[in-house]
């Protein structure tokens, strides 16, 4: 897959891959983990493609502010509203969809020594 290829988020935004959606808003969308690493694991997507990781992401505070208020907002309807949020940043951090994607992750972690 080239840099500009769509990423498999943006494959499962425009419904071309099949997800378990949870949630979706004009600027973002979140689905359900396919490997969960926690009870609950989901990932948080902003739909556009133009940022890569968090740090890219930075310069759209609006949107991020967004990613965290549906992570929040998720994590009430589906655990007990305490959550961690984690973005892998980098291959070597365990990132593997460039594509900027939050994990939210709740009740009991499947592997207590990784996140994610
Ligand atoms: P990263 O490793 O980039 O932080 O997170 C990518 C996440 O996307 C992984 O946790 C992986 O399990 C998940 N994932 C990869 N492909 C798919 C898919 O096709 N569907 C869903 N629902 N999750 C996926």
């Amino acid at each position: 897959m080239t840099a500009e290829s769509p990423s498999i988020f943006s494959r499962i935004i425009d419904r071309e891959l099949p997800a378990d959606i949870v949630a979706e808003t004009d600027d973002l969308i979140a689905i359900r983990d396919i490997n969960p690493q926690a009870e609950l694991h989901l990932l948080v997507i902003p739909k556009t493609g133009a940022y890569r990781d968090v740090t890219e992401l930075a310069d759209d505070p609006e949107l991020l502010a967004k990613v965290v208020r549906l992570a929040a907002d998720l994590a009430k309807q589906y655990a007990d509203g305490q959550f961690r949020l984690v973005f892998n940043t980098g291959a070597e951090a365990g990132q593997s969809v460039f594509h900027v994607h939050a994990h939210v992750l709740a009740g009991a972690t499947l592997d207590e020594g990784r996140l994610a």
